[in-house]
């Protein structure tokens, strides 16, 4: 990686692309690392910065609605410039100007790239109403528009966002069937043991949880539900099924789904949770290195000099060796801080040794230190039918905890985590 900075004078207008957390967290550790030029904020959302955690929890199950991170004034008082509603389109790093989606020209010293992810979704699938993804705050209102109780929906995936999405909709009355073509839920990210446990949490709460089958197939009422139009004509039309026999357009709804073992389910709702991917299409032809993410070392530096990425879309070199995209929460924070020291020269360290994440599930808090991994060997070392704790396990050292609804338990194996002390001294104090 080479970056030209710490040999030249401090920046006079850092421009952040993308205005979410990681963006946010950005402009507070420059400000309090002592920057004191510009900083402007590009976002392609209209709303004020907002925390996205709260979407698939409390602003689904209609317990609250604004998320916003940080009042307007502040942006203000701490000399932000928010430029919202504006996406990025591309950027030439030789003479270092941004081209937003209006045309706009911005010139920067310095550009973070903050752009999170979009949701993955299923090419081919029919565009039929009652089929959503779950990443914005309009997303998850329009989620929760359409919850009634009663309602019938099927959760496709079961990462955090699909498990939590279940537990939301069964808080409110709806029925859930769960699909996710991994042995478990959360199968590839804490491996199949700990999946066990939240499938019986799942279980337990009325969700029908269909583990090792995937979608096929959607269907819809039969009506024509998208058609693209040439000289007036429909020229081309996707149907929900059967023939065309007239075209009405745009109000196709999901009936139901097909799954990967041919069994057919009747639905009103179809969430799809099926992963997200790095919004980095606006980096295209500008040289800097995309791979699963933005290529950064272990701060934030990619390998175009004065072009740095944090948070969801930044792929940083880890202390264990290799890079890894981190999509939670406190990563985003502890990103933002070592990249903001960087970039003003003074010296950071490596971003969190131990990363922490957590995702709520019914009354259960899941709670996981460390980076660990579904190939990891994971002991449960506490199951008492419903809260649980796990310990993982890499070449016989202690790599992380995952526990549900037992705080503490978790917490206090952080310096041991750090440490990646001998695995057995920690079975052998559990027993
Ligand atoms: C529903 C949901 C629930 C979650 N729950 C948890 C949880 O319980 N625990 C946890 O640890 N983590 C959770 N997370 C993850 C956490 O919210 C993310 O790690 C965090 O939001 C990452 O922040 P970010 O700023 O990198 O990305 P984002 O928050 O996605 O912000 C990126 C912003 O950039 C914008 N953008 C994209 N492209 C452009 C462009 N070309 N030009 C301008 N702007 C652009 C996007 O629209 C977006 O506003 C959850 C995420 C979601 C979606």
């Amino acid at each position: 990686m080479s970056n030209e900075r710490e040999t030249e004078s401090t920046p006079e207008r850092v421009v952040v692309v993308g205005a979410g957390l990681a963006a946010v967290r950005t402009a507070e550790e420059l400000r309090r690392a002592g920057y004191e030029g510009e900083l402007v904020l590009v976002g392609d959302e209209t709303h004020l910065p907002y925390d996205r955690p709260p979407l698939s929890k409390e602003v689904l199950r209609g317990d609250r609605d604004d998320t916003t991170l940080r009042p307007s004034e502040f942006f203000g008082e701490n000399r932000i410039e928010l430029m919202l509603g504006a996406a990025a389109r591309s950027v030439d790093t030789a003479s270092r100007t941004l081209t937003l989606s209006d045309g706009t020209e911005l010139g920067y010293d310095e550009l973070v790239v903050a752009t999170g992810l979009r949701p993955r979704r299923i090419p081919g699938l029919p565009d039929l109403a009652g089929v959503h993804v779950l990443r914005s705050l309009e997303d998850s209102r329009a989620l929760r528009e359409a919850i009634v109780p009663g309602a019938r929906a099927l959760v496709v995936g079961a990462g955090f966002i699909g498990c939590e999405v279940a537990a939301s909709l069964r808080a409110r009355e709806v029925e859930v069937v769960l699909v996710e073509p991994q042995p478990t839920p959360l199968a590839s990210v804490l491996g199949a043991e700990v999946g066990a446990l939240v499938t019986r949490l799942h279980t337990a709460e009325g969700v029908d949880v269909r583990a090792g089958v995937g979608l096929s197939e959607i269907r819809g009422d039969g009506r024509v539900t998208s058609a693209v139009l040439g000289d007036g004509r429909v020229t081309s039309a996707v149907l929900g099924d059967g023939r065309v026999t007239s075209a009405v357009l745009g109000d196709g709804r999901v009936t139901s789904a097909v799954l990967g073992d041919g069994s057919e389910i009747d639905v009103d709702l179809v969430v799809l949770g099926i992963g997200s991917i790095p919004a980095t299409e606006w980096l295209e032809g500008s040289g800097v290195e995309v791979e699963n993410g933005v290529v950064c070392d272990g701060t934030g530096r990619t390998s175009t000099p004065h072009v740095w990425a944090v948070g969801d879309v930044a792929s940083w070199q880890v202390p264990a060796g290799g890079r890894r995209r981190i999509e939670h929460w406190t990563n985003a924070g502890e990103q933002a801080s070592v990249l903001a020291k960087t970039i003003m020269g003074v010296e950071a360290g490596a971003a969190a040794q131990v990363p922490y994440f957590w995702s709520d599930l019914y009354d259960i808090k899941i709670q996981g230190l460390g980076a660990v991994t579904a190939d990891d060997t994971v002991h449960v070392v506490r199951d008492d039918g419903r809260k649980f704790l796990a310990y993982y396990e890499r070449d016989g050292r202690f790599v992380g905890a995952v526990g549900g609804g037992l705080p503490a338990l978790v917490m206090k194996s952080r310096a041991k985590i750090a440490a990646g002390a001998p695995i057995d001294e920690l079975l052998t104090a559990a027993v």
